[in-house]
């Protein structure tokens, strides 16, 4: 099963995330941390990419491309994905399907977090203490918010046609969430 997990900076992605890798030992896959690893590593990619990512904007679509494929290949996460922070916009969501076909894979269930605006500013605060993040502050992180409405409505409409999309509270308690995605996770596994 390989699921993505979807949402604005701040909306849980996340802690959601390591939730599901625990209960369905599944593979977390973050772009996200992936890239801050690249930064901290001090490597070339890391150079090219600090002053985008800290600014609160994307980074291209081919280099992101290029680490999820080293992902997506390896045998030993096969159907045991969950994509978290990619895909960002439309053209990520099909490099994404045409790379999982190519890789005899699917998409199982896309879970969409809905949060505000103000949830996010608060909890990305909250978060800059705990995790001291470059691009975890209230100016970022409305840039943050703002690049993904711009190209979340795509991305959600396109699985909405495969019917993959489920709309999940992201406002709730951490364990309602978990609740939650658990009754969704196990109805589609029911399918499979
Ligand atoms: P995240 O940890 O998912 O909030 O990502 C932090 C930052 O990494 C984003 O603001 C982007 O600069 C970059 N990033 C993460 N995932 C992607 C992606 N799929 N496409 C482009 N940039 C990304």
């Amino acid at each position: 099963m390989n699921i993505i997990i979807f949402g604005p900076p701040g909306a849980g992605k996340g802690t959601q995330s390591k939730f599901i890798v625990n209960k369905y030992n599944l593979y977390q896959l973050s772009t996200g941390d992936l890239l801050r690893k690249e930064i901290k590593d001090k490597t070339e990619l890391g150079s090219k990419i600090t002053e985008l990512m800290n600014s609160g904007e994307l980074v291209s679509d081919h280099i992101v491309s290029r680490l999820i494929e080293n992902f997506v290949s390896n045998n030993k996460y096969k159907n045991k994905i969950i994509f978290d922070g990619y895909p960002r916009n439309l053209s990520q969501a099909k490099n994404l399907e045409n790379l999982l076909k190519l890789n005899k894979q699917k998409i199982d269930i896309v879970l969409e977090l809905s949060v505000s605006l103000e949830t996010v500013k608060k909890r990305i605060l909250e978060r800059k203490s705990l995790e001291k993040r470059a691009d975890d502050n209230e100016q970022v992180a409305i840039k943050r918010f703002k690049t993904y409405e711009k190209s979340s409505k795509e991305v959600l409409d396109y699985y909405k046609q495969s019917n993959l999309l489920k709309v999940v509270n992201g406002e709730a308690s951490i364990s309602d969430i978990n609740a939650e995605i658990s009754g969704l996770i196990d109805t589609i596994k029911g399918w499979l």
